[in-house]
């Protein structure tokens, strides 16, 4: 902040002042005096010298005799305010005629101050010191509202002025880039109209209601219809005016690598299908749809056999790529939103099929143990195959409240023992026995 403060504020330098006066002696006894004072000085000894000279040194200020052979201190005058890179430097006549009319003239024509001659140099100097003064602070005004234009107009983000009920009363260029409006399309609408809110609400919304000073995450409406998430930091520009600065910032790159991480915490590092976490969320939303429409649902549960032979014979690298091909092979048979393939820790992996019995579970368990076997990769010591094999536990459920979902794990996990315990490479099948058949049996005996 200090730092833009010192940019902002004017470098101080001596100030250089114009001397014009068809009398020689005056133009001496006025350089000198302001030669004292600390001035540089440039004279002149008629008006159009004074106006060449003005253009091309721009003094910080003219003293200009009105009376003059030629063009005279009002035409002079006039013809500096004219010109563009001269109509900003004071200008203070010097003249013997003090009627009222010459001074109105004077101050018509722009002239900043008028001294009556003969002159009393304690005065000139004093009137030289205010209009400097003077000149020097509408300057730096000047420079710092030019600059602040040029930084709001040069910033990335999108800054609006917005007023408490929440009408826009200014937009710099940045919010065309983001909202797809010219700031002047802008102006004069509500803030709220730009965002998309989650109630929906189209009555009008002011800076309280959206939430007031601070920080907040928002969508902002595009005129293509487009979403973009951005954050929006109000703050109040004065306590009394009513007034906000409203800054838009860009997020949609947070958002997008906050998404990865999203989806990456979900996902299993080694084979890049679903992980435990992803499954057992998935499961309990799936567990509650199939408790709403009564509808059956499937779980699958596998584990590769013999998987410490091949990790003994092969290596553990090896290992590793023989579980990423099982988990392709699995992924492919999750065809449907309702399905889902996981691993679920070390070599054994998980399948949830929504909406489907057992005897169609059990028929896709089959498939997906056969497609595995069929993958033919080698694993030369197993007693059960020559190729990696995976045993297969199936168990279904049309749950209700009085239900838990870790029951249907463990019918699942039993299967898959029962398989392992059979042979290995093969599908074994449980109905879950539901604590509405418990209470049923619990009734007949
Ligand atoms: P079974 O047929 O009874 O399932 O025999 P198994 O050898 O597969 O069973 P066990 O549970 O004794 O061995 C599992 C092996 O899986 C041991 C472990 O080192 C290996 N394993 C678990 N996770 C990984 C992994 O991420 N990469 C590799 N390469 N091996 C793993
Ligand atoms: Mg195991
Ligand atoms: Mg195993």
């Amino acid at each position: 902040m200090t730092n833009l403060l010192n940019a902002l504020s004017v470098a101080s330098r001596r100030p250089a002042i114009l001397i014009v006066d068809d009398a020689p002696d005056n133009l001496g006894v006025l350089r000198s005096m302001m030669v004292r004072q600390g001035y540089q000085t440039f004279v002149a000894t008629s008006g159009e010298r004074a106006v060449d000279i003005a253009q091309r040194v721009k003094p910080d200020l003219i003293l200009l005799d009105v009376v003059m052979p030629g063009i005279d201190g009002l035409e002079a005058c006039r013809r500096l305010k004219a010109h563009p890179a001269t109509a900003r430097i004071p200008v203070i006549f010097m003249s013997a005629r003090g009627e009222t009319d010459d001074i109105v003239a004077g101050f018509d024509i722009g002239a900043a101050d008028y001294i009556p001659k003969p002159l009393r140099m304690e005065e000139v100097c004093a009137r030289v010191r205010a209009q400097l003064r003077l000149s020097n602070g509408t300057r730096t005004q000047r420079e710092q509202a030019d600059r602040l234009r040029m930084i709001v107009n040069s910033m990335d983000q999108g800054l609006l002025i917005v007023e408490r009920s929440g009408r826009i009363q200014y937009a710099n260029p940045a919010c065309d880039r983001y909202l797809g409006h010219a700031p002047e399309q802008l102006v004069g609408r509500l803030l709220s109209d730009l965002l998309s809110l989650e109630d929906g609400a189209d009555v009008p919304i002011g800076i309280e209601e959206l939430g007031g000073h601070g920080t907040r995450e928002v969508l902002i409406r595009q005129r293509d219809g487009g979403l973009r998430a951005m954050d929006l930091t109000m703050t109040p520009m004065h306590a009394d005016d009513g007034l906000f600065v409203a800054l838009l910032h860009d997020i949609t790159h947070h958002k997008q690598s906050e998404d990865a991480l999203q989806r990456a915490a979900l996902l299993d590092p080694l084979t890049k299908i679903a992980n435990r976490r992803h499954f057992d969320g998935f499961l309990e939303r799936e567990w509650q749809r199939a408790m709403r429409n009564a509808q059956p649902l499937s779980l699958v549960v596998l584990d590769v056999d013999h998987f410490k032979l091949y990790n003994d014979t092969l290596g553990h690298a090896a290992g590793d790529a023989c579980l990423q091909q099982v988990a392709q092979a699995l992924a492919g048979h999750a065809a449907r939103p309702t399905d889902l393939a996981a691993r679920y820790g070390g070599e054994e992996f998980v399948l949830l099929f929504g909406e489907t019995p057992l005897e169609h579970a059990a028929r896709l368990a089959e498939t997906i143990r056969a497609a595995i076997e069929a993958l033919e990769v080698p694993n030369p010591r197993s007693p059960t195959s020559p190729w990696i094999t995976v045993s297969v536990g199936v168990a279904t459920i049309v749950p209700t409240q009085l239900d838990e979902i870790d029951n249907l794990f463990v019918c699942a996990d039993r299967a898959m023992y029962a398989a392992k315990a059979a042979g290995r490479n093969r599908v074994e099948t449980a109905r879950v026995g539901t604590a509405w058949d418990a209470v049923k049996n619990a009734a007949l005996h």
